[in-house]
C-alpha cells in the first residue's frame, strides 16, 4: 500500500473534473483564503520569523543527515523509558505490527489521533480486514470517514465540505457507527462539534487501544510529541490501556531544545494560531498514569529512498503544516483529491514521487507538473523547503525515466517530439525539407482553420521565403555581380558573416 489512492487518474484528468465543480471551488477559495489571512497576520507579529525558519530548517536538516545515529539513539531512549520499538520497512509490515498488537489485546476497535502516516499506509483498511474497527476522532477526519470520502487537505481533511454537507453526513451516517446525531441537528459549527463530541465520547471510554502518529520524536529523551487543536488527541493518548504510535523515521529531532523553534513555527504556519491548543508529549510509560503499554513503530516506506535524492531529500523536513497548500493557486482551484494522495498540494507533488520513485506510474509522474512554479510555497514554508527547485528536478527525472524505457514501449509525446527534433536538426537537408513543409502547413492551417489551436491564439504570418531559401537564392546576400544585396551595416550583417 502506498500514499496514493488506488485507481486515481493522472493529475490533469483529475484536475479537469475538479475544476468543473463550482461548489468545490467556492468551498476551497473560502477556506484557504481564511487560513491564509490568519497565517499572514500572526507571522507578521514575529520580527525574527526568517531566523526562526532558518533555525527550523537547519535542525531538521542536521537530524536527517545523521538519521541512522539519531534513530538508534531514539530506540535506546524509548526502550529505556519502557516503550517497545518496532521497525517497519513498508506499509504492510507496519500494518501487520499494529494489527498483531490489537489482536493480542482482543481489541475489536481502536481510537485514532489524526495521523497522516497511518493514512499513508492504509491502516484503517488493513485493520478492517482483520475485523478491527478504527475510529477517527479528529472532527474533520470523522467527517471524511463517515462520508466514505477521501481527505483533501493535510490539516483540514474535509475542507471540500461545507456546513450543510457535514450536517447531512452526520444525520445520515452517525447512527450506523455508534451514537446517532440528534434529530434537530443544525449546521451551526458549535452544534455540529457538540454532536461529534457526544458521538466520540463513548468510543474514547470504551477503546482499549489508541493509535497515533507523532509530529516530532526527540532522540535525546525518547519523547514523542503530538500537536492538535481539539483535545481528541489528548483523550486517545491518555485513556486507552495500550498506545501504538506509528512514526515516520523523518520525524526525529536530535534534542529536546529543538522543539523550541518547531513549536513556534508549526501553529503559526498551520492554523494561524500563536500557540497550539493541545501539545501532548509522552516518554514511554509512567506507572499509574496513561497507557501502561506503549509501542512505537518506526516506519521507512520510501523515506530512505527520498533521503538518497540529493535535491529532493529536503522534503523530509516537512512538518505537515499545510501552509504551502493554502497559498498554492493550483491547489486552491483543484482541491486535494486531484493529487490522488493523502499528501496533496505542493508538498504532495514532490513527496509522492520521492517516496515511490518515478517512471512506473503515470499518476505519480504527473505530479511534478501540477504546479505553476510561482514559488509561493517556498516563501511560506516554515522549514524552507524549496519546492519549486525539487519540482523542476523531478520533471527532469520523469523525462529521463521515460527516455530510459526500451524501444519497444510507446514513447511519451514529449520524448517522441525530442527524438524527432534531434533527427531533423541532425542534417541540413532534413531541416530544409521540414521548413518547406512547415510553411505549407501554416498556409493550410490559415486557409482551413485550426480551431483547437487558434481558438485563443493568433497564428503568426508565415514569411513568403525561409532564410535558408533566401540564402540559396541570393548566394548569401550577394547579387549576380558579387556585390552585397543587403546593407552590410544592417541587422543581417552578423548573420551573413556567421556560420550556418
Ligand atoms: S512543505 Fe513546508 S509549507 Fe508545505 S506542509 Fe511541509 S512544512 Fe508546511
Amino acid at each position: 500500500m502506498s500514499a496514493t489512492f488506488v485507481g486515481m487518474p493522472a493529475f490533469p484528468t483529475a484536475a479537469r473534473e475538479a475544476l468543473a465543480d463550482s461548489q468545490l471551488r467556492h468551498n476551497l477559495a473560502h477556506a484557504t483564503g481564511t487560513i491564509r489571512a490568519k497565517r499572514a497576520k500572526v507571522v507578521e507579529e514575529v520580527p525574527d520569523w526568517e531566523e526562526l525558519r532558518l533555525a527550523g530548517a537547519a535542525l531538521k536538516e542536521r537530524a536527517l543527515l545523521d538519521l541512522d545515529a539519531q534513530l538508534v539513539r531514539l530506540e535506546e531512549t524509548l526502550t529505556a523509558n519502557g516503550a517497545t520499538v518496532h521497525w517497519a520497512r513498508d506499509a504492510a509490515e507496519a500494518n501487520a505490527i499494529v494489527a498483531t498488537i490489537a489482536k493480542q489485546h482482543a481489541a475489536e476497535e481502536v481510537v485514532k489521533v489524526k495521523s497522516m502516516v497511518t493514512q499513508e499506509i492504509g491502516l484503517n483498511e488493513a485493520l478492517a480486514e482483520e475485523g478491527i474497527a478504527a475510529w477517527e476522532t479528529d472532527l474533520a477526519e470523522l467527517i471524511v470517514q463517515l462520508g466514505d470520502d477521501l481527505p483533501s487537505h493535510i490539516l483540514v481533511p474535509a475542507i471540500h465540505r461545507n456546513r450543510a454537507e457535514i450536517r447531512e453526513i452526520f444525520l445520515r451516517k452517525m447512527a450506523a457507527a455508534g451514537r446517532p446525531a440528534p434529530a434537530d441537528l443544525t449546521d451551526e459549527p458549535a452544534v455540529l462539534a457538540a454532536a461529534a463530541r457526544e458521538h466520540l465520547r463513548e468510543k474514547f471510554l470504551r477503546a482499549k487501544v489508541g493509535i497515533s502518529g507523532a509530529n516530532f520524536a526527540v532522540a535525546e529523551t525518547g519523547t514523542l510529541v503530538v500537536v492538535e487543536s481539539e483535545g481528541n488527541g489528548r483523550m486517545c493518548l491518555t485513556l486507552p490501556e495500550v498506545l501504538v504510535s506509528v512514526v515516520g523515521i523523518e520525524k526525529v529531532v536530535a534534542q529536546w531544545d529543538d522543539l523550541g523553534p518547531m513549536l513556534r513555527l508549526l501553529p503559526r504556519s498551520s492554523t494561524g494560531e500563536r500557540m497550539n491548543p493541545y501539545t501532548s508529549m509522552w516518554s514511554g510509560i509512567s506507572p499509574g498514569d496513561g497507557p501502561q503499554e506503549v509501542h512505537v513503530v518506526l516506519l521507512d516506506n520510501g523515506r530512505t529512498r527520498a533521503l538518497a535524492d540529493e535535491v529532493g531529500r529536503q522534503a523530509l523536513r516537512c512538518i505537515r503544516c499545510s501552509a504551502c497548500l493554502n497559498v498554492c493557486p493550483v491547489y486552491e482551484r483543484t482541491g486535494g483529491h486531484a493529487y490522488g494522495s493523502v499528501y496533496p498540494g505542493p508538498i504532495g507533488a514532490i513527496l509522492n514521487p520521492l517516496l515511490r520513485g518515478v517512471g512506473h506510474d503515470d499518476q505519480i509522474d504527473s505530479l511534478p507538473y501540477a504546479s505553476s512554479l510561482c514559488g509561493a510555497c517556498f516563501e511560506v514554508c516554515p522549514v524552507r523547503i524549496d519546492i519549486p527547485s525539487v519540482l523542476v528536478d523531478q520533471r527532469a527525472q520523469v523525462v529521463d525515466a521515460h527516455r530510459a524505457v526500451s524501444w519497444r514501449s510507446v514513447p511519451k509525446p514529449e520524448a517522441a517530439a525530442m527524438k524527432g527534433a534531434a533527427y531533423v536538426l541532425g542534417r541540413s537537408r532534413r531541416l530544409s525539407l521540414v521548413e518547406r513543409l512547415t510553411g505549407l502547413g501554416v498556409g493550410l492551417a490559415r486557409r482551413f482553420g485550426l480551431t483547437a489551436w487558434t481558438g485563443a491564439r493568433d497564428l503568426p504570418e508565415a514569411p513568403a521565403e525561409s532564410f535558408r531559401a533566401w540564402w540559396e537564392r541570393t548566394d548569401g546576400g550577394r547579387d549576380a555581380s558579387g556585390n552585397d544585396a543587403v546593407d552590410p551595416a544592417g541587422p543581417d550583417e552578423d548573420l551573413r558573416k556567421g556560420d550556418l
